[in-house]
């Protein structure tokens, strides 16, 4: 693959021959992708690696004498590693494989809530969370008789970090943030949170599912707790995500769901639950999962995600201004820090109608509440249209969608 390293200037049309969705036509069009806050397209590296594990590769892992599984169970283990190194934790043990962020909050909610969180205690988010990361708490408060306290935001979409100091106390159990808003696109200051709530030995839980596409994460100089996201933000598949606990935290913890692969002996009177980190991990793992996410991580890794992350600062800069300039537009969520997600209203129109037109133009946006229904309430709207741009996206894609609007304007209105 051959990049070019100075600031932005990535070879673009090079990497989205890469990605064989891309070339596809919908609706008669050349396909626009603008929805990879729901999902990125997959690198033929992605692919590859997915065919080659069926092709030659398929056993079971952890259980097998024989040679395919003992292959497999090295690949799958060095799949960790990768996933180990990517993200700068300690130990390969800190990474629990999931099938995505929301099954990570949910382990972290059940096992570590349901262990150290106790009636009368509170949980911090925020008001620009997913409902992944609300609904498990928002659970976990009714079973127990938890407090679920919400960091409030500003018009910009800008989490109040001072009202967050006053919020932590005593009764604080856990703060469950998230890095990136899927919706507005703003990047939160998770060290100083992560700091603030340390300062008070309370744990923090970081949502990285919209970070790990765009930014270079180090859990260990954010001193985070827990970290989830999920491969198939990050151009790998669906049904693959990841847990990132330190080693402490998930010793202490209980397995979430058992079975198979989870322990060490079992009797009917009583069972020893395994180590880290296959305490975590019952049943038949998701085995081209695990080696498709570490064949998108090192295809990204040779990318850079500094290349990656400049580049994407001047396209959310280019569509910001374009999309700013079309009359009765509204962009939701201007914070200062920002990745490249668009979220706007239209004045007078329903997102959905707007959606709808742009399909036709082959342009695919995501448009309705992004699974953020208290975030649309808190700027009293029913929903937005998202345009969630990454390295493959380019200028004239950007363009092409500023057209597009302005047809749905013009038969809408
Ligand atoms: N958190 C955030 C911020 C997200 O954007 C998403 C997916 N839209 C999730 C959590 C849930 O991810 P998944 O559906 O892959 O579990």
């Amino acid at each position: 693959m051959e990049t070019i390293t100075k600031h932005s200037a990535l070879n673009i049309q090079k990497l989205r021959q890469d990605f064989p969705i891309l070339c596809q036509k919908v609706n008669g069009k050349p396909l626009v992708y603008l929805d990879n806050g729901a999902t990125t397209q997959k690198p033929k590296q992605v692919i590859d690696a997915i065919s080659n594990y069926y092709q030659t590769q398929n056993a079971n892992v952890h259980r097998g004498v024989h040679q395919l599984s003992q292959e497999i169970t090295v690949a799958y283990e060095n799949a960790r590693v990768t996933v180990q190194k990517h993200l700068n934790a300690a130990l390969s043990q800190e990474i629990i494989f999931t099938s995505g962020t929301t099954e990570s909050i949910n382990l972290v909610a059940s096992s570590f809530g349901g262990g150290n969180i106790k009636s009368g205690d509170e949980i911090i988010i925020s008001e620009m969370e997913h409902h992944s990361n609300i609904l498990p708490w928002q659970m976990l408060c009714e079973k127990i008789g938890t407090i679920l306290i919400v960091i409030p935001i500003n018009e910009k979409g800008e989490l109040l970090i001072d009202e967050y100091k006053k919020l932590l106390c005593g009764k604080t159990k856990i703060v469950a943030v998230t890095h990136v808003s899927n919706t507005l696109g703003t990047i939160n200051p998770v060290k100083e949170i992560i700091e603030l709530a340390h300062e008070k030995n309370i744990p923090v839980l970081i949502d990285g599912a919209q970070a790990v596409p765009h930014l270079k994460v180090d859990v260990q100089a954010l001193d985070a707790d827990f970290y989830c996201f999920s491969g198939h933000k990050l151009f790998g598949p669906t049904g693959v995500g990841i847990l990132y606990g330190k080693e402490k935290w998930l010793n202490e913890m209980p397995p979430y769901k058992v079975g198979g692969g989870t322990i060490k002996t079992v009797t009917f009177i009583k069972t020893e639950y395994a180590d880290l980190p296959l305490k975590f991990e019952a049943g038949t793992p998701h085995i081209e999962g695990g080696i498709g996410l570490a064949a998108a991580i090192d295809y990204v890794n040779e990318i850079g995600l500094e290349n990656i992350g400049a580049y994407e600062c001047e396209l959310l800069e280019y569509a910001t201004l374009k999309l700013s300039a079309i009359e009765g537009l509204r962009i939701i969520g201007t914070a200062k820090e920002k990745a490249s997600v668009i979220s706007f209203v239209i004045e007078e129109i329903h997102p959905l109608d707007v959606g709808t037109i742009l399909d036709k133009q082959g342009i695919a946006v995501r448009t309705g509440h992004h699974c953020t229904q208290p975030l649309m309430e808190h700027f009293g709207i029913p929903g937005t249209i998202r345009a969630s741009l990454v390295f493959y996206n380019t200028k004239e894609e950007i363009d092409v969608l500023v057209n597009g609007i302005q047809k749905a304007i013009k038969m809408l209105k």
